[in-house]
């Protein structure tokens, strides 16, 4: 059995590290913030104190944190991945970053006969703490075959979709789906609410029928309870609208529902609101509509 390391122990990391324990992984973890590594360790994961010293002690080296300078400092940096991982281990990155960064890592890692997978995972926090994530794997196909076992501790559907970098490019599109949708649903909910239409009941009608997603059953119950707290913050979808105008302005691509949802987004996090979750999009809408979601009296 692979011994795994594990590195970014935040709301993704901390629910996937403990699926990779409870499938029975030998694993050792680190966080920057130390605290977090206290319930892995409790349970029976080995805490190190810094990624070198994770990979030192790892056949596979996962690591989930933030964004594209973080992946670089975990894996690059001077206490990194890179000074303790062994020719013939396996780096696999599970965050979403930009795919030009993952290339450049991976030939980093290659230079000293280290294998990466760029790995990002859709599902949110559930699927985190679940282990029903979406895994979609880009780079050496044989180094995926051989991580597979781990990938099914935490997610239920795993595919390798081709060479260094596709796996962020895939999920840059799921992440075009993810802003578009709760737009969708924060508009069709204010939709509701201003026509003085009960909206738990217009969510039931609505969450059995073809309209139905993911951002409605999760996102959607969320603002019927006024609770706007991160399953994804707001400031992380920040980073994946960037990635996606970035990538879509080199290919000459337009995006025009992606495009406003980048704009409303900004304005949110102009708000101040950029460390709650992408539902905070309400925000934005009752700002523009002028009234509250909950507390519309409005009917025609
Ligand atoms: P989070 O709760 O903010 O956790 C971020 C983690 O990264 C923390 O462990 C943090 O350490 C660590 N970190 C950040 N910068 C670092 C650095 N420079 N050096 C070392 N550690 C660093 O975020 P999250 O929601 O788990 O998201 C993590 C990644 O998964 C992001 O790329 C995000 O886009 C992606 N993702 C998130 C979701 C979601 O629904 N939340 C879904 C799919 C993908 P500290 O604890 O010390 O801050």
């Amino acid at each position: 059995m692979k011994r795994v390391g594990f590195i970014g122990l935040g709301i993704m990391g901390s629910g996937m590290s403990m699926n990779i324990l409870r499938a029975g992984f030998p694993i050792t973890v680190w966080n920057r913030t130390p605290s977090k590594m206290r319930p892995l360790i409790e349970a029976g994961a080995s805490g190190a104190s810094s990624p070198k010293e994770v990979a030192e002690r790892s056949d596979v080296i996962i690591d989930i944190v933030t964004d594209s300078p973080d992946v670089e400092e975990v894996i690059l940096g001077p206490n990194g991945v890179i000074h303790g991982a062994r020719p013939g281990s396996i780096v696999v990155d599970m965050s979403t970053i930009s795919p030009i960064v993952t290339r450049r890592i991976a030939s980093e890692l290659e230079k000293r006969g280290v294998r990466m997978l760029d790995a990002p995972v859709s599902g949110g926090d559930i699927g985190a703490r679940e282990g029903t994530l979406s895994i979609m794997v880009g780079g050496d196909e044989d180094a995926f075959q051989e991580c597979l076992p781990i990938f099914k501790a935490m997610g239920k559907t795993i595919i390798y979709v081709g060479d260094h970098g596709m796996g962020q490019m895939v999920k840059l599109c799921n992440q075009i789906l993810v802003g578009i949708n709760m737009l969708g649903v924060a508009e069709a909910l204010m939709f509701a609410s201003k026509a003085g239409v009960d909206l738990e009941r217009a969510f039931t009608a609505i969450s059995g029928g073809a309209a139905s997603s993911w951002q409605l059953i999760n996102n959607g119950a969320k603002l019927l309870k006024g609770d706007l707290e991160p399953g994804f913050k707001v400031s992380h979808y920040l980073k994946d609208l960037r990635l996606i105008m970035e990538a879509s302005a080199e290919m000459k691509l337009p995006m025009l529902g992606t495009g406003l949802v980048y704009q409303l987004f900004r304005a949110l996090d102009a708000e101040g609101l950029g460390e709650k979750g992408t539902q905070a999009i309400i925000r934005v809408i009752e700002k523009l509509a002028g009234c509250s979601l909950l507390n519309e009296k409005t009917k025609i």
